[in-house]
């Protein structure tokens, strides 16, 4: 196994780099929100994708708007959090589609409780979701990945994992993603030699189930602190997703990338 398989020949063109055609590509979390996004993203590029997340129904919905596409589309019931339901999930996926070349390690959760609390449950729920199935989806996926020609895993981040954002009370969604960006570099020089990338996609505040957008106590939170003075939808996130499951950056590895409306930069 090398690298060399994922050269992009000289003569191709930027939209030949970013077409995903014929490739399989696995989205956690893809039923709603940003995962959602990303698989329509996913599959506009060309790519058969499978959502992997608990709601049956709101993942079939999601599988429909992808085979809409003209791709294959899948789905699993899931609970990631228990790790025999990843290795099987991802095992699933091979088997239906006949390779994994792309991971999105989507799924996430947020609680929001005082630290002085010492919530122990709501801080290991975080993490058994935010870290611990981000290392099982990518470990038992680098293995299908490196016994074909390598692939790439983008794990989401979050501008919590890069700075403090103002009082949330979420200390271990914020501890967690700081691991996904640090597990993304660590991963990246580990799998290099075997043709895998790893990236991690960093959004600033985005318009999900997840995000309280429109509660008015937080609007100094989602626009006044962000340059762009706003928050963003899903389908704005989604085509650097796309740059970085595709040959469009092939020669990136290990980086964070942050989508942030200038959140970071300041
Ligand atoms: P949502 O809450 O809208 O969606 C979360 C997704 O994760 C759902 O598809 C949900 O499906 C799935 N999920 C939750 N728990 C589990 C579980 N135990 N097993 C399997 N799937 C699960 O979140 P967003 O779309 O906002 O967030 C997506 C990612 O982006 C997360 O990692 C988040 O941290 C990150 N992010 C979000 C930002 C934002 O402002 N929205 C900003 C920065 C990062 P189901 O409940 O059916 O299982």
């Amino acid at each position: 196994m090398s690298q060399a398989s994922h050269v992009p020949p000289a003569t191709a063109s930027v939209m030949e780099r970013f077409d995903l055609t014929g490739k399989a590509a696995v989205v956690t979390g893809g039923n709603r929100g940003l995962g959602r996004a990303f698989a329509l993203a996913l599959a506009d590029a060309g790519a058969d994708v499978a959502v992997l997340a608990r709601d049956g129904s709101r993942n079939a919905a999601v599988v429909r708007e992808v085979r809409a596409r003209g791709v294959r589309g899948m789905h699993r019931e899931v609970d990631l959090t228990v790790q025999d339901n990843v290795q099987q999930a991802l095992d699933d996926t091979v088997e239906e589609f006949g390779a994994l070349d792309v991971l999105v390690n989507n799924a996430g959760v947020c609680v929001h409780t005082p630290s002085m609390e010492a919530d122990e449950a709501a801080w290991r729920a975080v993490f058994a979701l935010n870290v611990d199935a981000v290392w099982w989806c990518a470990t038992a996926a680098a293995r299908h990945m490196a016994a074909r020609s390598g692939g790439c895993v983008v794990n989401i981040g979050s501008i919590a994992g890069q700075v403090a954002l103002r009082p949330q009370a979420q200390a271990a969604y914020d501890a967690s993603k700081a691991a996904v960006h640090q597990l993304t570099r660590s991963l990246a020089a580990e799998w290099a030699p075997a043709g895998i990338r790893v990236n991690a996609l960093a959004p600033g505040y985005v318009r999900t189930e997840m995000a309280a957008v429109d509660d008015p106590r937080f609007r100094r939170r989602w626009i006044d602190d962000v340059p762009q003075q706003r928050c963003a939808l899903p389908e704005e996130i989604a085509p650097a997703l796309v740059f970085l499951a595709s040959e469009a950056s092939a020669f990136m590895t290990g980086q964070v990338v942050f989508v942030d409306g200038g959140y970071t930069a300041v």
